[in-house]
């Protein structure tokens, strides 16, 4: 029978006969061997038996090394010998899965205790020996039943529960040496051929994430074809670990979260706190100037509040319980938005007053499982830079576009000028009519079209109420953060049955728009964090400069700098300890403090300053009004996004 290799050609192959029988003859085309071979969506691997007659239009294309997707091969292979190497040193572990990921891959594996960073030594000395055995791997078609024999054989109970659930009469399972593997694939020829292989981490995970299932351990890995590839991304983790902004947190004294005080929840320190107020008095001032109107509205309400916007029927998973208090149930706010509602239902309105925009730096409660917390990214309580604005139909484009400017101006002030755009479109369960859908869906595009953003379409992916444009932030490493939400809503309007009065005197329902520029204050500050390394910008950093002094006989002068620099509005602190001066540096340094100043005899006789920056460099003779006025041009929100301009 043939078989067709995109840009390679026709093979004659024997049926009964895997693919590998070809590789002497695609070594005589191709002076590189492919890994495997994709099928339309499907991944063959060198194994591949070809039994049936195969119709004559099939054709394999060949992956490559280079080929992204060469990856799957590699890390499926990976996952095999990790599991392997487990299974020689501790024979009563039991395997679960073991999938390649986007970043590596990892093994599912239970055990009696956790294993620890010894074990994960031993074990990837382990690996390193499977593969320098080379151990050729082969693929077998057999059936459930001899299957299930089979791994019943060897103890592995998990695998029985997924044979039990495959579809298909017969399942592949893949060897190497004595160690056998359940397993679609697709995988390398041999264990040699995973050149470059790290074990990285080992972390709890319930069975199939059921927490009434057994915990496993899950062994993290990451593999790829060369070392140098290998190292650049250990590199890369390594960078990554540096800025976590959890460390750098607990480090910089900007926040904290006590178990004490329940998870999910956090505290805000003075240094954290000076940063957060200058970025929300930043925010007020802005939305003020754009016609927004600030609102401060409570943390909890009555039930029956949620029960009328919907909350209730939507939303209850993600809500705190209930309280009962004097015979009536409150319920810690979710969400701002029907808060807001009350507020433009304070009077009639007309349609001469739209746009009305009410903003908020309300803080809201959300359910999310532990599990799933995360430093500030992920938190049970949070305070959304939240606005809500009402408009007519013939308005919505124009605000749209209004939003869009602001998000895209408050992203570069901080210094963000790469996004990715996703407009989310019309969901399969969706409220209103599908006219006013394609009205929103339409405005939604052409303000992103007049900006000259481009997006990509998300459908079905609206939330119910509305199509929604979402925003990810690109930091130094390349990561995307979703922070910004614009959403379009036809459904709060209506269940809290809110009109306005047309030039008809006619009534008319107002459209809502929710839209969060950074999304949270304490994600927003954790990406800055991680983007910064915790080296601020010069107008949000907590110190800003810190007066350092060589010797005792220069704190007079020290004190008269820090008094001046005060006065000007800067947030400065004193190093006037008698240490040496290279211990003071080190630690203004850790503090990453953007300007150290250092005064010594010669400073203070001729009345000048010496400067060092947090990068290191030195500036000596400096008048400190020439300073100040270098500084002041620095401390304006602007000065990013003019340097970025
Ligand atoms: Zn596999
Ligand atoms: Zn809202």
């Amino acid at each position: 029978m043939k078989i067709k290799i995109k840009d390679l050609g026709e093979f004659q192959l024997k049926p009964g006969s895997t693919l590998k029988d070809l590789i002497p003859e695609i070594k005589k085309i191709s002076k590189e061997l492919p890994v495997g071979f994709k099928y339309n969506d499907t991944y063959i691997d060198w194994h591949y038996t070809f039994n049936e007659n195969i119709s004559d239009n099939l054709e394999l294309e060949p992956i490559f090394p280079s080929d992204k997707e060469a990856l799957v091969f590699l890390r499926h292979t990976a996952s095999h010998v990790l599991a392997q190497a487990v299974k020689e040193l501790f024979p009563e572990a039991k395997l679960g899965i073991g999938p390649p990921t986007e970043e590596g891959f990892y093994y599912d594996i239970y055990y009696e205790r956790p294993f620890n960073e010894e074990d994960l030594k031993k074990i990837e000395k382990k690996v390193k020996e499977i593969i320098k055995k080379n151990l050729s791997l082969e693929r077998r078609e057999i059936s459930k039943e001899e299957a299930k024999a089979l791994f019943k054989n060897l103890g592995e109970d998990f695998k029985l529960e997924l044979i039990d659930e495959m579809p298909d009469s017969k399942v592949s399972i893949y060897s190497q040496g004595n160690f056998v593997d359940l397993c679609k694939g697709p995988h390398l020829l041999s264990t040699g051929e995973v050149k470059a292989i790290k074990l990285l981490s080992v972390a709890g995970a319930y069975w199939r994430g059921d927490e009434k299932n057994p915990m496993l351990w899950r062994i993290y890995g990451t593999a790829f074809f060369s070392k140098e590839e290998l190292k650049a991304y250990l590199d890369r983790l390594e960078e990554i670990k540096k800025r976590d902004h959890r460390k750098l947190g607990k480090e910089l004294e900007l926040f904290t979260i006590e178990e004490d005080i329940g998870p999910g929840l956090v505290i805000w320190l003075p240094k954290g706190a000076i940063l957060r107020s200058i970025i929300e008095n930043f925010w007020k001032e802005v939305h003020l100037q754009r016609g927004y109107q600030l609102v401060y509205t409570p943390h909890i309400a009555l039930r029956d509040l949620w029960k009328v916007s919907g909350h209730l029927d939507f939303y209850a998973e993600n809500m705190f319980p209930p309280m009962e208090l004097e015979n009536r149930v409150y319920q810690l706010k979710p969400m701002n938005c029907p808060f807001h509602i009350y507020v433009y239902n304070q009077k009639r309105r007309s349609y001469r007053e739209f746009p009305i925009r009410y903003c908020e730096l309300g803080t809201v409660y959300r359910f999310e499982r532990s599990g799933v917390l995360h430093g500030l990214l992920r938190v049970r309580g949070f305070t959304q830079d939240d606005a809500h604005i009402f408009c007519r139909e013939d308005q919505l484009e124009e605000e749209l576009i209004k939003v869009l400017d602001l998000v895209i101006y408050f992203l570069k002030v901080f210094g963000f000028s790469e996004y990715k755009i996703f407009l989310s479109t019309r969901p399969e369960k969706f409220v209103g009519s599908p006219e006013i859908w394609d009205k929103a869906e339409n405005a939604l595009k052409k303000a992103l079209e007049d900006k000259g953003l481009e997006y990509e379409i998300d459908p079905g992916e609206g939330v119910f109420y509305g199509p929604k444009i979402d925003l990810k932030i690109k930091d130094v490493l390349g990561r995307f953060w979703q922070c910004s939400t614009i959403q379009v809503d036809f459904n709060i309007p209506e269940r809290f049955d809110i009109v306005y009065i047309g030039e008809d005197n006619r009534f008319y329902r107002p459209i809502m728009i929710h839209r969060a520029l950074l999304g949270s204050l304490e994600r927003f500050l954790g990406v800055l964090i991680e983007n910064y390394a915790g080296a601020f910008p010069f107008w949000i950093a907590p110190v800003q400069i810190k007066v350092l002094t060589i010797t005792d006989r220069n704190v007079n002068y020290g004190e008269n700098v820090v008094k001046i620099l005060k006065k000007e509005g800067f947030r400065v602190e004193a190093d006037f300890r008698n240490e040496k001066l290279n211990y003071k540096i080190r630690m203004a340094q850790k503090e990453k403090v953007p300007y150290m100043i250092i005064l010594g005899d010669k400073e203070e006789s001729d009345q000048v300053i010496s400067v060092r920056t947090r990068k290191g460099e030195i500036i000596n003779n400096l008048k400190l009004e020439d300073f100040i006025s270098k500084i002041k041009i620095e401390n304006q929100p602007e000065y990013l996004l003019n340097e970025l301009s």
